[in-house]
């Protein structure tokens, strides 16, 4: 079905950051398939993890048990914990960031108990394309073809305290969803005392705090998980994208006690948390531990975000660790990103004026370094020349 936009290259393999196309053309992926192949492409340990998995028990269903799920769960659980103090959470392991959203959505009205259902989440946020989901995420643009859409959603301005605190005083909300930096919407990175006014305000009209970082998540921010940069401790979280380097796998996370809401035949999914997908999950967080991606995507994203800030047209850089965007003076996002892709670098026009990039967290300095050649050939080329000062 003719959903995306004609594709401008196609791929037949991958290594690490690099990306071949059919004639064996090389290119630097910058942007890791939306930032799912953040170990980069074809790891080793998790193309062994799958192979070897594959050949010894791929699915069973949720109506037995595998022994990969309780160890990826306890896992995750640790990473949350991160030494907030927290621990204990249950984990729902779905297919996809829309799926673990889902999971969330349920969670928190079979919490309530039924008594509120409202989910107020932000403006120009994202949150998957399924009924539910979209109609959580802030951008009616999105949301116009598909209406009627499903009832007890409330959108308020993102990174706006006094808002949120006025949804909140209607006695049907049974919690807030948001992204801790919103990543579709254009990298955009919340004052840094937000998310903390948020926590507070919902533990004061006992709503739940369900943070989606299925984006942000996974070292991609310089932290196993973005909130975690302010110290807070969330009631739900959820996560897809790096978790399987590339095998569909989402997950749910919540504190036990909410967790404790859901009931056998409350929710499930025939894929979700099958042997195969968390194999790759399990190797994947192995390795990210083992290499320390979160302090690896803090130094290569400083020196990434210094060297953008250097480049034709950049007036800014926004975002954390490795999920940055450049916001440009002039809406040629479409442009330079179609020229970096000729020169063989994939980054995303995020937004008509701000390009996104999300390399792999083991990205080399040189890779860095040629990329931001390839961009800076690429903005000086369309990006309008500034006005000239002085003259003859
Ligand atoms: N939530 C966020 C923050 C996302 O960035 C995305 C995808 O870009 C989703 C949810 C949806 O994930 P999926 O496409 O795996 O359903």
């Amino acid at each position: 079905m003719r959903t995306y936009a004609e594709p401008p290259a196609t791929f037949v393999r991958g290594q690490g950051t690099l990306l071949f196309d059919a004639d064996g053309r090389e290119y630097l992926d910058f942007i890791t398939g939306l930032a799912v192949v953040s170990l980069g492409h074809a790891h080793p340990a998790v193309a062994d993890a799958v192979a070897e998995q594959a050949r010894t028990l791929s699915h069973v269903s949720n109506l037995y048990g595998n022994t990969l799920a309780p160890e990826v769960a306890r896992t995750i659980d640790r990473l949350i914990n991160g030494g907030t103090g927290q621990a204990g959470g249950q984990v729902f392991f779905a297919n996809s960031g829309a799926e673990a959203n889902e999971c969330a959505l349920k969670l928190a009205r079979r919490w309530t108990g039924g008594g509120r259902h409202v989910v107020v989440s932000a403006d120009n946020s994202f949150h998957g394309r399924t009924l539910a989901t979209l109609t959580a995420t802030g951008q009616p643009e999105k949301q116009a073809p598909f209406h009627p859409l499903p009832e007890g959603f409330v959108h308020v301005p993102y990174d706006n305290v006094a808002a949120l605190d006025e949804a909140l005083d209607a006695e049907t909300v049974a919690g807030v969803l948001l992204e801790p930096m919103q990543g579709e919407g254009g990298v955009m990175v919340p004052s840094s005392d937000y998310l903390g006014a948020v926590r507070a305000l919902c533990t004061e009209r006992n709503a739940l705090l369900m943070l989606d970082e299925i984006q942000t998540g996974l070292g991609r921010t310089g932290h196993w998980f973005a909130f975690q940069a302010q110290g807070l401790e969330p009631d739900v979280v959820t996560m897809a994208k790096a978790l399987g380097n590339g095998m569909p796998v989402g997950a749910c996370w919540a504190r036990a006690e909410v967790a404790a809401a859901f009931g056998p035949g409350d929710h499930g999914s025939t894929f979700g948390g099958q042997p195969l997908a968390l194999a790759a999950a399990r190797a994947t967080l192995a390795v990210m531990e083992a290499e320390d991606v979160c302090g690896r995507a803090r130094v290569a994203g400083a020196r990434l975000a210094q060297g953008l800030r250097r480049l034709p047209g950049v007036v800014s850089v926004r975002g954390a660790g490795l999920l940055l965007a450049a916001q440009l003076d002039a809406p040629v996002a479409k442009e330079a990103t179609a020229r970096a892709l000729e020169n063989g670098l994939l980054v995303n026009a995020v937004l008509p004026d701000a390009i996104r990039m999300a390399p792999p967290l083991l990205v080399s300095t040189e890779e860095i370094d040629a990329a931001l050649a390839i961009l800076d050939a690429a903005l000086g080329a369309v990006v309008p020349a500034a006005p000239t000062t002085g003259g003859e």
